[in-house]
């Protein structure tokens, strides 16, 4: 490659990262099945000069791609995992399944896994033009959605080396992502009781079935005595079969169980398991729990994100054309107007004050589009999900943005991002983002006293010296059962 900057690096592979994207958008594979998805971004990374290790951690769909030697180490990751039963035929606007595929990506983790891996390859060039020191990593990070993979793979040691991490996600908005997020444990809890005939001998059996209702009711009452930005949720992921007339013998719920800091989870936890019992005492069953995942909150890194949002300021903005506005417009048109009202207070929570006015304005015109950067905030703020990009930043610098890739009002794991996902909407946010990235990255290579002050910002969090896996030894990421 001859040419001569991020941007030129970015627009010679556009193609091939589009072209990525829709691949992986049509395979759409589930957690820690992402064997196709990880494969179409490796083929990527070694055309580009990467070295790739497969099978990371002993996690198969997880994978780690390097350039360079030496330091800084700096870490790209990505995601590439879908959601089950989202299956939505690309850029309609109206609820029509795709017939390729039961599952669908309801989070745009074709983009996001596709961005970082541009953005780890344009900085690559960079680094040889200029025949710097440093390696540039790309980690492949199965199961994002309901596995946690990379807390997984904190716990296997395989982000220990690295000076910072740098990712995004896909969204209906250009900025930071400052914000923390909740940390959280999915545990199933597995009842076993007795069968037996439910009519002609009841006595004989012992509901599991009884058990988890008695859970959940107890679990719905917990609630209220809960820290405010406490949440559980629950599927009952075994009914005990489908025949009425007999007791079943065994039943399974999962919870997922979020709260802001750890120890206020391990105690949620805690209380859970108690009230478990109790229903298990209550209906003379047993009752064993099954560890599935857990994650820890993110933890923010200010001076990276002030870094980013510089970069994010000197990167064009994409045009659109008249024909995406339209598309745009259509897609808005399928949104409910509490789903725009909702993503408009999420702007309004992630600036500051003085900022409002402005935006107040701006939103009022309604564009399709939102094609601005919002304005960075330092402000305290938290969004009331999880990520495990969590686990990654106890470990190193880590920081991320949001990029626009969906017609504004959109939510996250709805048909319609699933249908954005293969517009050229959506692959402009995701050539975007990979700029900011990539530029994030080489302002770190040439400013190393950015890098050690983002490094002493973390130290003396001390977040890496308390960080504890929410993981317990021996627990494997598995797929979906
Ligand atoms: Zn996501």
């Amino acid at each position: 490659m001859t040419k001569k900057g991020i941007s030129d690096y970015l627009a010679a592979i556009q193609k091939e990262m589009v072209d990525a994207s829709d691949a992986i958008w049509e395979v759409a594979e589930l957690r820690f099945e992402e064997v196709a998805s990880m494969s179409i971004l490796q083929k990527l990374l070694t055309n580009h000069g990467f070295t790739v290790k497969t099978n990371i951690g002993g996690i198969e769909t997880a994978f780690l791609a390097e350039y360079g030697e030496g330091e800084p180490v700096m870490a790209f990751l990505g995601e590439y995992d879908a959601l089950s039963h989202m299956s939505q035929a690309a850029g309609t606007t109206h609820p029509a399944p795709f017939t390729g595929n039961i599952n669908g990506h309801g989070c745009g983790h074709n983009l996001l896994g596709v961005g970082a891996t541009g953005a780890a390859i344009a900085l690559r060039y960079e680094l040889e033009k200029n025949k710097r020191t440093g390696t540039i990593r790309f980690y492949g990070c199965p199961g994002e959605e309901g596995g946690s993979g990379k807390a997984f793979m904190v716990k296997e040691g395989l982000f220990d080396d690295i000076d910072v991490a740098i990712s995004w996600h896909p969204y209906t908005f250009n900025g930071i992502f400052s914000m923390n997020t909740l940390a959280n444990y999915q545990i199933a809890f597995e009842f076993k009781g007795r069968a037996a005939h439910a009519a002609a001998a009841p006595h004989l059996g012992r509901s599991a079935l009884d058990a988890v209702e008695l859970m959940n009711v107890g679990v719905n009452y917990l609630r209220e005595h809960l820290v405010q930005d406490a949440r559980l949720h629950y599927a009952v992921t075994d009914t005990g079969g489908l025949s009425p007339n007999v007791v079943q013998e065994k039943a399974e719920v999962l919870y997922l169980m979020r709260a802001p800091q750890n120890d206020q989870l391990k105690d949620i936890y805690r209380r859970v398991v108690n009230i478990a019992k109790g229903a298990a005492m209550m209906t003379d069953t047993t009752v064993k729990t099954r560890f599935d995942k857990g994650c820890s909150g993110i933890v923010r890194n200010k001076t990276l994100e002030k870094l980013m949002y510089e970069q994010m300021k000197q990167v064009t903005l994409p045009h659109y054309t008249d024909a995406e506005k339209r598309l745009a417009e259509e897609y808005v048109s399928t949104y409910r107007p509490e789903e725009i009202e909702s993503n408009k207070k999420q702007i309004f929570q992630m600036i500051d004050e003085p900022d409002h006015e402005t935006w107040n304005t701006l939103l009022s015109e309604s564009p399709p589009l939102l094609n601005k950067i919002l304005p960075y905030s330092e402000k305290s703020q938290l969004l009331h999900g999880s990520s495990d990009v969590g686990d990654v930043s106890h470990i190193a610098p880590t920081v991320q943005c949001f990029s626009n890739c969906y017609a504004f009002g959109a939510t996250l794991h709805s048909w319609q991002i699933v249908s954005h996902g293969k517009t050229t909407i959506a692959h402009k946010g995701m050539m975007y983002a990979a700029e900011v990235m990539a530029r994030t990255g080489l302002a770190l290579l040439t400013s190393p006293e950015v890098l050690k002050k983002a490094q002493q910002e973390h130290r003396l969090l001390r977040c890496r010296d308390q960080y504890e896996s929410l993981i317990p030894d021996g627990i494997k990421p598995q797929p979906i059962k």
